[in-house]
């Protein structure tokens, strides 16, 4: 009998996590090419438009080191130095074109795995998303779209190697496939999770993390792999 109740109790306490492999594709120039701008007007009255992710970066790295801002997303503290960011075009998906080396994977639901879309957008794009999902034949029930607003991405994946955590201490993820555009947002994430040694007794001993980095080449989208 004792044997039996502990053989139970082991069960009960095992946990079964079917969920091994997270895949994470970020939107813009990852799952699809739009013709969105930000709109800035500075104080001074200079007024850029930036037609890209790679133009605002650049933008707002340089408006930063001149206002001493040191935010990862610096739109607010920006804001609050008296600029002007409109970036109402990122709140729904304007002339969107698919990139089917991307979209032909994500519609691909391998089992024992989730699938997100993690954009730099605020929360209002996240239906849009959704629905332009839906329009080019990805079941958007099975995608868990968020919105990091302009924070980081390495932050939030950290976050998810920790949301679950297995009896033997180790994280029930075993592997992440992500798919990014953004150079920027590759080397933030691989120094918070490939480098941070604050994850590492988490990570199971076969972790892996697989960057598809999205690269617009002319007129086509190649993917460079990369892992840690
Ligand atoms: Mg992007």
């Amino acid at each position: 009998m004792k044997l039996l109740l502990e053989n139970w109790r082991k069960f009960i306490n095992e946990e079964y996590e079917p969920i091994t492999t997270l895949r994470i594709f970020d939107f813009d120039e990852t799952i699809a090419h739009t013709r969105s701008a930000a709109r800035i007007e500075a104080p001074d009255g200079t007024k850029a438009e930036l037609g890209n992710q790679k133009e605002f970066e650049e933008y707002m790295a340089q408006a930063s080191a001149k206002e001493g801002i040191e935010a990862f997303d610096a739109v607010d503290a920006l804001e609050a130095k008296g600029y002007n960011v409109d970036l109402s075009d990122y709140s729904i998906v304007k002339d969107p074109e698919e990139i089917t080396s991307v979209t032909d994977v994500m519609r691909e639901f391998p089992p024992d795995s989730k699938t997100f879309v993690l954009t730099a957008r605020r929360a209002a794009a996240l239906g849009p998303i959704l629905d332009y999902l839906e329009d080019i034949g990805i079941d958007s029930s099975k995608v868990r779209p968020m919105a990091t607003a302009g924070e980081s991405k390495g932050d939030v994946i950290a976050k998810m190697i920790g949301n679950k955590i297995m009896n033997n201490g180790k994280s029930n993820i075993h592997r992440i496939e992500y798919y990014e555009d953004s150079q920027r947002n590759i080397e933030d994430v691989i120094a918070k999770v490939c480098n941070d040694p604050k994850l590492e007794d988490i990570k199971p001993l076969d972790f892996e993390l697989v960057i598809n980095k999205v690269i617009h080449n002319g007129d086509q989208y190649q993917i460079q792999r990369m892992e840690c």
